[in-house]
This record gives structure tokens, sequence and C-alpha cells, in this order.
């Protein structure tokens, strides 16, 4: 069976498709043709994820799952939460973020914060949903090298290490993404069964 994965992350393709079960080939949204800019304009990030997922099936017949990512901090009451991505503006600056958000957390002593992931999947119109979560604190400074978006400020629980202080496996087995993919994966196992 094809599923789309809206993205055109090459990187989050190859990676989700090693740990897709057996019959189950991903597809780009490069590879569907589809080159516009998909409309993400949920308030929320269960909202976008369903947006992506169902364009895709709408517009192009494919089964279709889509992902959406936001960090919601404690005393911020959930902010940057779905608009992570462009907490300090449109041009999507990780840098700018994080300043941003280092600047916002000033004098706060909760620096309590959670990844969320939501994975919705379009299959034969019927919609599922899978989510992720990873708690942990907000660091005072950038910590290591590895990752993207706001890794090196992100010590997850339990851990004394930065996101970005973690290779890819590391990360990977406490991720909120990871956890999302896993539940998805766990779906369509259970399908192939
Ligand atoms: P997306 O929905 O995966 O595009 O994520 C939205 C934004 O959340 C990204 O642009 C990043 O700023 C942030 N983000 C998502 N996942 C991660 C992560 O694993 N580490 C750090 N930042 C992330």
């Amino acid at each position: 069976m094809k599923i789309v994965f809206a993205t055109n992350n090459k990187n989050k393709i190859k990676e989700v498709q090693a740990l897709m079960p057996e019959g189950i080939h991903l597809l780009s949204l490069e590879e569907i043709g589809c080159h516009e800019d998909i409309p993400e304009t949920s308030p929320t990030i269960e909202g976008n994820a369903i947006q992506k997922a169902e364009h895709v099936k709408e517009n192009y017949g494919y089964n279709c799952f889509a992902d959406d990512t936001g960090l919601e901090v404690e005393a911020l009451n959930g902010a940057p939460g779905v608009y992570s991505a462009r907490y300090a503006g449109e041009e999507k600056s990780s840098e700018a973020n994080m300043n941003k958000l280092l600047q916002e957390l000033k004098g706060k002593e909760n620096r309590s914060a959670r990844f969320k992931t939501v994975i919705a999947l379009n299959l034969h119109g019927k919609l599922h949903t899978f989510e992720g979560n990873c708690s942990g604190n907000i660091i005072f400074e950038r910590k290591g090298l590895q990752g993207f978006g706001y890794d090196p400020v992100f010590q997850p629980e339990g851990k004394s290490v930065t996101f970005a202080e973690m290779n890819l496996r590391e990360k990977s087995e406490i991720s909120h993404r990871a956890r999302a993919i896993r539940k998805l994966i766990a779906f369509l196992d259970h399908l192939n069964s």
C-alpha cells in the first residue's frame, strides 16, 4: 500500500520508511506532484496535522499522514505551541526563536515545557490521530550542536543533557515525534496482521 507522508523533508521520509511495516511504501509530497504550500491555519497542533492530511486526500486521492509539532511552555501559558516555527517571525529562524524564548522566560522560576507531536492519518477517508509528548525544562543557555529547532535549550525530564547533546538514536528513544510515530506504526502493523 502507498501512503503519502505530507512532508518534503527527505530525511524524515527515510527515517520513518525504515520503521514501516513490510508492504507500506511512503511517498513524499514531491513524488505526488504536490508543490503548493498546504494551508496550516488551525489554532491547534492537532488541527494543523488533520488539515494537511485531509488536503492531500481530498486533492490527490492518496491515503496520507501528516505530523505537526509544537513546544508548550507552562509559564507562557502553552506558547509558542502551534506557532513554534514562527515564534520570532516569518523567517522561521531557530536562533531567533530560542533568543525570544529565553528572553520571555527571564526571571520566571517555572521552566517546565513539553514537546507535543500529533500525527493525523487519513486512511480511506477515515481519520485517526496519534499523539506523542516529551516533558522537560528550558535551560538558561544553549548546550549542544546536534538536532534542530529548540533542541539546544530543551532538557528532557530525567536527563542531564539537552536534545542537542544527544545523537539521533538517543533522541528517538524518548522524543515526542518518535513516540507518535511508534503509535502510528503499531496501528499500521495491526492492520497488516
Ligand atoms: P514541525 O511541525 O515538525 O514543522 O515543527 C514545528 C516547529 O517546532 C519547528 O520549526 C521547530 O521549531 C519546533 N520543533 C519541532 N520538533 C522539534 C524537535 O524535535 N526539537 C526541537 N524543535 C522542534
